[in-house]
């Protein structure tokens, strides 16, 4: 069985087990990837039961090294979660709700000691959000039947998705593999069934006496960043100062896009040099807002209330926070994307380049192609790349360095400060066209091209490449080809290590043979 499956089924055998537990002395409500109090549905669920029965929230959050290293998050992000919890513990504290926060070493000992915090807690009922990796389905799966077999309720509910993951199908009742048709339905879905846009409340405040009684839970202080890649003082400061953290942060940004800049984000969405994209996908990794709620407030807005027709700027930005939901379904019902395998198997057999050098100059940014090189200093300089550039050096990693873009992909979550696996393995696959949607191997980014095409002043590339700063807007996309290539060398700017005419050809035999190999 597939593993969300797997889950499925545990809490269907112990549904009625789960149903007869009694309340006890707290509930406790598991924080992962949810880290804010408004529109969380597990968090609301959980602060509904405890109060019905008149006993104390309690809200655990495990530290666990091991688990960011499998997830390869970045430090950035680690850090930028880190600070949102603190955030997330005075807003809870203001409440009267605790929030524990613990580093466990081992992941496979998480279960064990929420069993044991329970118990000392005197909790009845554990309460979380679904995620939909592999190994967390089969984790909650464990769990669940765990706890129900010691006497406890642990319910674990759908919440990252506007729409849950299994609930779209085709006519012909099959998972869809193409956005458009995904996208149409849904959009249909949602229409139907309007409460999927229901916002939920934020926890109720706890009764008196839980500060007293979990004091110990209160004092607790949310630990450093338990890894070894720590961030330096001074890129804590720039990060600090660019990221805002927390649920507030993320209300604000979210606010001032939809006043400021949703009307215009059908016109302004591809050009990298515009500060014209939302920046939200920083906030939806960490979970310190929904998509529920952005895909709402956009809605809210729409003089039509509705998510298609009306205005353009609103219509796009909701199907690109659509791509996320589809993203994880997509995940949900081919689990097999997240074993470092391609979506269609015929594409295992690509006979990628291991050029080590090469893959160095895309990752520091100095392989001579201005726009690829702007775009990869950008996200190792913030922990953020616009979607443009994201799908230009991509492509440029598969097609024209040959490179196997699985070392892309990780290379983006170690760095990225809204590393999301879903969003990250999809996009990767729709760029290497090795995934879900593809766009046919044989269309390869010229990299040239897009550079004019979406940096046609060089903005984003003298912000980000200085030394070609000096260099006039035809020059900038291709100093050595275009009698720049004195200036850029005296400047220390690299020749192309490629020539994209010449590679665009091994690129397509070598996926053709893949293909007709595999
Ligand atoms: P906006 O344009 O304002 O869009 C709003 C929201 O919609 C985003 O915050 C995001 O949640 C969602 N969204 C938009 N485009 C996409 C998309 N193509 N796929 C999935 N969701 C989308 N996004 C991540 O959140 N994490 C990743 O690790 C990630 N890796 C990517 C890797 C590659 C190779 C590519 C091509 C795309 C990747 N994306 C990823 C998708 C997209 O680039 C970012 O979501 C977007 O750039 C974030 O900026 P924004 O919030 O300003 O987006």
């Amino acid at each position: 069985p597939r593993p969300i499956e797997e889950l499925v089924s545990a809490l269907e055998e112990t549904a009625d087990s789960r149903k007869s537990v009694e309340v006890k002395d707290s509930v406790v409500h598991w924080f992962k990837m949810d880290l804010r109090l408004n529109d969380n549905k597990s968090l609301a669920l959980a602060s509904e039961k405890a109060k019905e029965a008149g006993v104390p929230l309690i809200c655990l959050y495990i530290v666990s090294p091991q688990d960011f290293e499998a997830h390869l998050r970045s430090p950035i992000r680690i850090d930028f979660m880190l600070r949102t919890l603190q955030v997330l513990k005075e807003d809870l504290a203001k409440l009267d709700i605790p929030l524990y926060v613990e580093t466990v070493d081992k992941r496979k000992n998480i279960p064990d000691r929420i069993l044991e915090l329970m118990e000392e807690w005197g909790s009845s009922h554990l309460f979380a959000n679904m995620e939909y990796e592999v190994d967390e389905l089969r984790r909650e799966a464990l769990t669940v039947r765990d706890l129900s077999e010691n006497g406890k309720s642990f319910e674990v509910v759908h919440d990252s998705c506007v729409v849950p993951p299994g609930k779209l199908q085709s006519g012909s009742g099959k998972q869809y593999a193409v956005y458009s048709p995904w996208f149409r339905a849904w959009v249909a879905h949602i229409h139907d069934n309007l409460d999927l846009l229901e916002l939920f409340d934020p926890p109720a405040k706890n009764p008196d006496g839980a500060r007293k009684k979990y004091k110990k839970l209160f004092d607790c202080s949310v630990p450093d960043a338990p890894t070894n890649k720590q961030l330096a003082d001074e890129e804590k400061k720039r990060f600090h100062a660019l990221w805002p953290c927390g649920e507030h942060a993320a209300v604000e940004r979210l606010h001032k896009f939809c006043e400021e800049k949703v009307g215009s984000y059908h016109n302004r969405r591809n050009i990298p040099s515009d500060d014209g994209t939302s920046c939200m996908s920083v906030h939806l990794a960490s979970g310190t807002i929904s998509a529920r709620t952005c895909v709402r407030t956009a809605r809210d807005r729409n003089k039509t209330k509705k998510l298609n027709g009306g205005n353009e700027g609103i219509q796009t930005w909701i199907s690109e926070v659509a791509w996320r939901d589809f993203y994880r379904h997509i995940l949900v019902n081919w689990p097999h994307v997240c074993m470092n395998k391609p979506f269609k198997p015929e594409y295992s057999n690509i006979s990628w380049s291991y050029d080590e050098e090469h893959f160095a100059s895309w990752c520091e940014g100095r392989t001579g192609f201005p726009i690829v090189d702007a775009a990869m200093r950008q996200l190792n300089h913030i922990g953020y790349m616009h979607n443009r550039c994201r799908m230009i050096v991509a492509s440029f990693l598969a097609k024209d360095l040959l490179i196997d873009w699985r070392k892309g992909e990780r290379y983006f979550m170690e760095h990225l400060i809204d590393g999301d696996f879903a969003s990250n393995n999809g996009g990767w696959g729709f760029s290497a066209s090795v995934g879900v949607d593809p766009q046919p191997y044989f269309r390869i980014f010229n990299p040239l091209l897009q550079s004019e095409k979406f940096d046609p002043s060089g903005k984003y590339i003298r912000k980000w490449v200085p030394e070609l700063k000096g260099l006039d807007n035809k020059q900038i996309h291709d100093p050595y080809g275009r009698k720049a290539g004195p200036q850029a060398k005296k400047k220390g700017y690299p020749e192309p290590i490629v020539e994209h005419k010449q590679v665009r050809e091994r690129a397509l035999s070598a996926y053709k043979d893949g293909i007709s190999n595999g």
